[in-house]
């Protein structure tokens, strides 16, 4: 074996985004050695981006909101495909999160008697999103790191060194899982500046990778959304549940070309925004669906009067959950009805004076005038659906985060399950932190009940230096070709509207292109090399993006974030059914159906049975009748 530089924990989180801190910051308090590892700099996780807030019902604006509430809209928003299991949890404890933060020294926006804030987003049936104007990620991110550097400066007082129990990795990238055995024995990765490799030797890993949009053209995720912790998970041996279910934003900036897809934050829409077509019309009205009908406003009036008077009045259909809204302004844009640039308007400038506007949406008034030269106090913007989420992940234990590798768990974009078929904004920001903690939590304890420490095996890291190396050693394909060809393919056939002839030839594409995959090459030595760097994360996208596609083509039905042209609207047939995907080669995707589990009594009697009747299977519903009685 190669001279690498090795290190020792008892837990190593991949990613530092709010999961992994929050993991992170979990297993130090319990005890454990701890080593967060970022492909990034430190801070400039995607988390950072979060514009809205982080969906906790506390109630604090409307008195009425509560756990179940929330819990019924998340179930609802993933069409009732969600591990309920996590939605519960995620319901619960997003409350205590939120307020731990507080206490950790996040000073969120208030209520005029001094409380947090909550604002409304879609789906969500009271104001909710605790938030800090439109960059709640940033005071989210800020707030972790400096409970980090809290908890290293007790270690210097204890043990007289900060970094005893929690080191930051930056600016190093992981690439294979190591196990011995079945179970987890550590990971191995390099150095991105200077190319050298690394060794992690630890019985535990917590993925907390994020998503995958960089798979796609239209995009509004950033560099290192390349599914690493997806696929690290697949080829470790995990399985990724609910792939085909990626959320497409609906708006995202369509103009200037060079920030096509960049977030225009749904807060526009929840402080008072309205999408309209060429011809003026606010469209949304046409669009809303059978099983919303009874909770959103028909006329326009109603749904103004709502942002004063929201007992009284229904939500405007702008706030519906982000599959349909994206869906609508697809479908206005092939009528002929979208603006010039090939989106529709966004108009706040006629709905808020422009000091309220520059108070709410800073960065939003900041990034239209910077990136378009747009000024949104005077002027509609112009948007259309990008690429932004995907509920499908790594398969975990809802209470520990624990996938079905032993010493592995995952949290925060990068699991799956939570969200079902389609995730509410602002519950990223409260997943991440409950579900965080959870893992952290998980992998302490697996750590203490292992009768013996897992043993790196010097083969597999042979093979992980060999396979990393393997792209400098020849000069064949050109990875950023390659990527483009596969961000094409996926933006355009397996995106926000799909059918079997497209998603068949998409994987006919990804076939070759794992070919390519294999052939690419990187000029140039291991210091600071984006080429190779970019060769290294292809390995990944394609996999995840074959686990997309074959999903995608398998499930005939209309869901949530997953559209089918051929199978509009949702089937009872697949009302129950996951897809698992799997790999047992490391180069090729098995994608099983498993059912999902039957909700708990008290959750499910949570429920009108009319509102059941609307997606429950007939099965489902004589069950239910038998609870209810
Ligand atoms: P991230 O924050 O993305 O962190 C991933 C980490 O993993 C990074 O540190 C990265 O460097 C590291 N990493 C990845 N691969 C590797 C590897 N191979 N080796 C080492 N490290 C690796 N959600 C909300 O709830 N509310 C919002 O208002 C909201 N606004 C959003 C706005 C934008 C523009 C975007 C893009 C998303 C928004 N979301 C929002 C979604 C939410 O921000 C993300 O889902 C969430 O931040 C993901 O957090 P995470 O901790 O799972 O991963």
């Amino acid at each position: 074996t190669h001279n690498i530089e090795r290190h020792e924990y008892d837990v190593i989180v991949i990613g530092a985004g709010g999961a992994g801190l929050r993991a992170a910051i979990e297993a130090r308090q319990q005890g454990k050695r701890t080593a967060i590892i970022c492909k990034s700099l430190f801070g400039k996780a995607h988390t950072v981006m979060a514009e809205g807030g982080a969906a906790a019902a506390m109630g604090n604006v409307n008195s009425d909101d509560n756990w179940m509430v929330h819990f019924r809209d998340t179930m609802r928003g993933g069409k009732f495909l969600n591990n309920w299991r996590m939605a519960e949890l995620h319901a619960k404890e997003a409350p205590d999160r939120v307020w731990e933060l507080e206490a950790w020294g996040a000073l969120f926006d208030r209520t005029k008697d001094g409380k947090i804030s909550q604002r409304n987003f879609g789906g969500h049936e009271y104001p909710r999103l605790a938030h800090v104007g439109d960059r709640t990620g940033l005071e989210l991110i800020r707030t972790l790191q400096q409970r980090v550097v809290a908890l290293q400066q007790e270690d210097y007082e204890t043990h007289g060194d900060y970094e005893a129990y929690i080191k930051v990795f930056a600016e190093c990238t992981v690439t294979r899982l190591l196990k011995d055995g079945d179970a987890i024995s550590g990971a191995f990765g390099y150095w991105r500046e200077t190319g050298n490799f690394v060794l992690f030797d630890a019985p535990a890993v917590v993925l907390a990778t994020g998503g995958i949009g960089k798979s796609y053209v239209v995009t509004s995720n950033s560099w290192e959304y390349t599914g690493d912790g997806h696929a690290l998970a697949l080829l470790a041996g995990a399985n990724l549940i609910n792939m085909e279910f990626i959320q497409f934003h609906p708006t995202g900036m369509v103009w200037p070309p060079s920030v096509r897809g960049i977030l225009v934050t749904e807060s526009v829409r929840g402080d008072g925004g309205v999408l309209r077509n060429s011809e003026g019309k606010r469209f949304m009205f046409d669009y809303i669906p059978e099983v919303f009908k009874d909770k959103y406003a028909t006329t326009e009036e109603e749904g103004d009067r709502w942002y004063t008077d929201q007992a009284n009045n229904r939500r405007p259909p702008e706030l519906l959950p982000r599959d349909e809204v994206a869906r609508a302004i697809n479908a206005e844009v092939k009528a002929g009805r979208g603006s010039p640039q090939g989106g529709v308007f966004l108009d706040v400038s006629t709905r808020l004076p422009a000091e309220e506007i520059k108070r709410r949406l800073p960065s939003m008034h900041h990034q239209f005038k910077e990136l378009a030269d747009v000024d949104i106090t005077a002027e509609p913007m112009q948007v259309g659906p990008t690429c932004h989420y995907i509920m499908g992940g790594v398969e975990v234990d809802a209470d520990s985060g624990a996938a079905a590798v032993p010493g592995l768990f995952a949290a925060g974009e990068v699991s799956g399950g939570m969200h079902g078929s389609n995730r509410l904004g602002g519950n990223s920001l409260s997943d991440l932190l409950v579900f965080g903690r959870r893992a952290g939590a998980g992998a302490a304890a697996y750590v203490d009940g292992l009768a013996a420490r897992p043993k790196v095996e010097s083969e597999l890291v042979d093979a992980a230096l060999e396979e990393a190396l393997a792209p400098l050693n020849r000069s064949g394909e050109n990875p950023y070709e390659v990527h483009h060809e596969l961000q094409r393919t996926m933006n355009e056939l397996v995106g926000i509207i799909r059918k079997a002839e497209e998603v068949s030839e998409a994987l006919e594409a990804v076939e070759k292109l794992k070919e390519r995959v294999r052939m690419v090459g990187a000029a140039g030595s291991r210091i600071y090399n984006p080429g190779w760097h970019l060769a290294i994360d292809l390995r990944n996208m394609v996999l995840v993006s074959e686990c997309v596609a074959r999903a995608a083509l398998l499930r005939e039905e209309s869901r949530g974030g997953h559209t089918r042209d051929d199978f509009p609207g949702m089937n009872p047939g697949w009302r129950r059914k996951l897809l698992v995907c799997s790999t047992a080669d490391g180069a090729s995707v098995q994608v099983e159906e498993k059912l999902q589990p039957s909700m708990r009594d008290d959750l499910i009697t949570l429920f009108d049975r009319d509102e059941l009747s609307k997606y429950l299977t007939d099965e489902e519903m004589a069950e239910f009748d038998g609870i209810a009685k």
